[in-house]
């Protein structure tokens, strides 16, 4: 029987490759959602044919509606909008949304009993508990989109228990400034924190593996998607990307998963698995790539990691404002605003904004976010 999917988020760099992995799966397209790129969407919207779509931006939804007004896919509007798509029912619901505004479609998709592929890691760094109980109680799978969290997920297939298990070593590239020092990265551009080394990616992960905080925000969702805790996970900086991640058994020894950095490896896993089918990617030649490194990050100048190990460590709310600070940073780096070393600053900040809690709410969730956001913007403005 054809798989039906939802994508949310699929004008973006993992939605559209989402979209190409599920043309050449054949998968039967549910929903699609944007924030605003009506001419992507409806390019996508005449090829799937999906039974619903919606636009977060209410302007551009309207406009949506009037382009695809010939066509039978129902247009709806605004976050309400994005949510009742996660709704639709399909067998997988693909978030690839970027930033918190993934959270509430998360949850509704996991209410409505689909399974999640998940890109969005905001959702778990801020919302972990909330959504990981929501879906155990509903017994729902939570598939790994992001390139290590695949790997890792690979790597435990087999693995009869969780006491086999010692540690995981999430790989990182390290992004463009890896080696460089403090002084240096003062001075950096924002045109040279968007020229990442191996990755083409959405401009917000783009800035976050620049400051390392990718990383950080990685080691929360792997502690929350593996049951792990943050000391139990490693960060390695292997410059190739090659090798995604790694896990360590008991008995010392460690098994990876390697391939070329391209994202339809990962995303296909989490859509197809636990399948495997052809796919059009470059095959990995390993005497081409000849030399694969590894090296200690530099947590000191990359503040962020450990910024957010502390955050899972402490608990509660400190991962939802650490989240929330580093991307209202981001954005106000990507306007020229503010400068590449005030984005770990912003982040360090926001453990001031929160009062310890061993317990929260998802509306905690959302007020702790709105709090740190505006705590950040007056730190600068
Ligand atoms: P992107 O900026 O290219 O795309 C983001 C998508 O989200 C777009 O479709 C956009 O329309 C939509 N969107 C933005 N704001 C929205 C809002 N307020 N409401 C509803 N929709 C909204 O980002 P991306 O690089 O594809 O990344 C998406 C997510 O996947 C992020 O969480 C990122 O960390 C994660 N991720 C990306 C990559 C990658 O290779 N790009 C790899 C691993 C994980
Ligand atoms: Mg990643």
């Amino acid at each position: 029987m054809t798989k039906t999917l939802a994508v949310l988020g699929s004008t973006g760099s993992i939605g559209v490759q989402a979209l190409e992995v599920a043309r050449l799966s054949g998968f039967e397209i549910e929903a699609l959602t944007a924030n605003s790129r009506t001419d992507i969407i409806e390019e996508q919207i005449r090829e799937f044919n999906p039974r619903v779509a919606a636009v977060a931006d209410e302007k551009a939804a309207a406009d949506l509606k009037i382009r695809v007004a010939d066509t039978s896919t129902k247009v709806l509007s605004g976050a309400e909008g994005v949510e009742e798509c996660a709704r639709c029912g399909a067998d997988t619901v693909l978030n690839s949304i970027v930033g918190i505004a993934g959270l509430a479609p998360t949850l509704a998709a996991i209410e409505n009993g689909s399974n999640i592929a998940l890109a969005n890691k905001e959702t778990l760094v801020a919302g972990g508990k909330i959504v990981m109980d929501s879906a155990a109680e509903k017994g729902v799978a939570i598939l790994p989109v992001d390139s290590e969290h695949s790997a890792i997920f690979q790597s435990l297939q087999g693995c009869h228990g969780k006491n086999q298990i010692k540690r995981l070593i999430l790989t990182a590239s390290g992004g463009p400034f890896f080696g460089k020092t403090r002084e240096e990265l003062s001075k950096v551009t924002l045109e040279q924190a968007l020229k990442h080394p191996n990755w083409s990616m959405g401009a917000k992960i783009t800035i976050d593996s620049a400051t390392m905080m990718n990383k950080g925000l990685e080691l929360i969702e792997a502690a929350w998607l593996f049951g792990m805790k943050a000391a139990d996970i490693d960060i390695l900086v292997h410059r190739q990307s090659i090798i995604h991640s790694l896990v360590e058994y008991v008995d010392n020894s460690v098994i990876a998963q390697l391939g070329v950095p391209d994202m339809r490896i990962p995303i296909q896993y989490a859509l197809t698995y636990p399948d495997r089918f052809v796919s059009p990617v470059k095959q990995l030649d390993l005497a081409e790539a000849a030399m694969l490194t590894f090296e200690k990050p530099d947590y000191e100048t990359f503040a962020c990691i450990n910024l957010c190990r502390k955050a899972f460590e402490q608990g509660g709310l400190f991962p939802a404002a650490v989240n929330a600070a580093n991307e209202k940073a981001n954005e106000l780096f990507r306007e020229g605003k503010i400068g590449f070393l005030d984005i770990p600053k912003a982040v360090e900040a926001a453990f001031d904004c929160v009062n310890a809690v061993s317990d929260y709410t998802l509306e905690q969730v959302f007020e702790t976010d709105k709090t740190v956001r505006e705590a950040t913007e007056r730190l600068f403005i």
